[in-house]
């Protein structure tokens, strides 16, 4: 980075589809989440929500991008992220599908910590409006994908271990929440978990 300028280096290797054990984990989570239109397709067709799991240090599989729509997704709808660095603005890919344009705010957070292994994104007003005015963590009104939300999540878990309070409300990207866990089903239960808060 020089003079603040960033450079975007977005790779993507066109491949086969994932295999099953790739993804099979992901698709049980992501039913329920899209049978609660968590994940799903706005009345303008714009698909919103993602799910990530982490293979291994700087890689993990990630639904691709405008999948939302679908109930079902199988290998040819998830993407390999091989390496990211969010500094850099770096993330390099593979799949039959590009991953969610939400990939690297996945990224920063696995950042976060090496014990986290799965990260859930979901759009919801009702849940966005009441995590924001609530006792939640919430990033500052800045676009998703940008420097400012890498600089942003880093900031609001400056001062806190990030699995002791795995949630946050993003201000800038509207109805956009985050969750993550040590696994999917962990991720879940703290989405789950909100639901309650608000006496779902
Ligand atoms: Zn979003």
């Amino acid at each position: 980075m020089i003079d603040g300028v960033i450079k975007y280096d977005f790779q993507f290797t066109k491949s086969e589809p994932l295999s099953v054990e790739n993804y099979l984990e992901i698709e049980s989570v992501r039913e329920r989440l899209y049978d609660l239109n968590l994940i799903g397709v706005t009345k303008e067709g714009i698909g919103f929500g993602n799910i990530s799991r982490r293979i291994d240090a700087n890689s993990f599989v990630i639904t691709g991008t405008q999948t939302g729509h679908l109930a079902k997704l199988s290998g040819e709808h998830y993407s390999l992220v091989e390496e990211y660095n969010d500094k850099e603005f770096y993330l390099k890919s593979s799949g039959s599908i590009k991953p969610s344009s939400e990939a690297l705010t996945h990224g920063i957070i696995y950042n976060l910590s090496s014990k986290i292994g799965a990260v859930i994104h979901i759009h919801s007003k009702e849940i966005w409006n009441f995590m924001l005015t609530h006792d939640y963590l919430k990033t500052k009104a800045v676009e998703y994908g940008s420097v400012e939300m890498i600089d942003e999540v880093n900031r609001i878990f400056s001062n806190i271990e990030p699995l002791s309070n795995p949630k946050f409300v993003m201000a800038g990207h509207e109805d956009g929440v985050m969750v993550f866990g040590e696994d999917l089903v962990g991720a879940e239960l703290v989405l789950m978990g909100i639901l309650e808060e608000m006496g779902k």
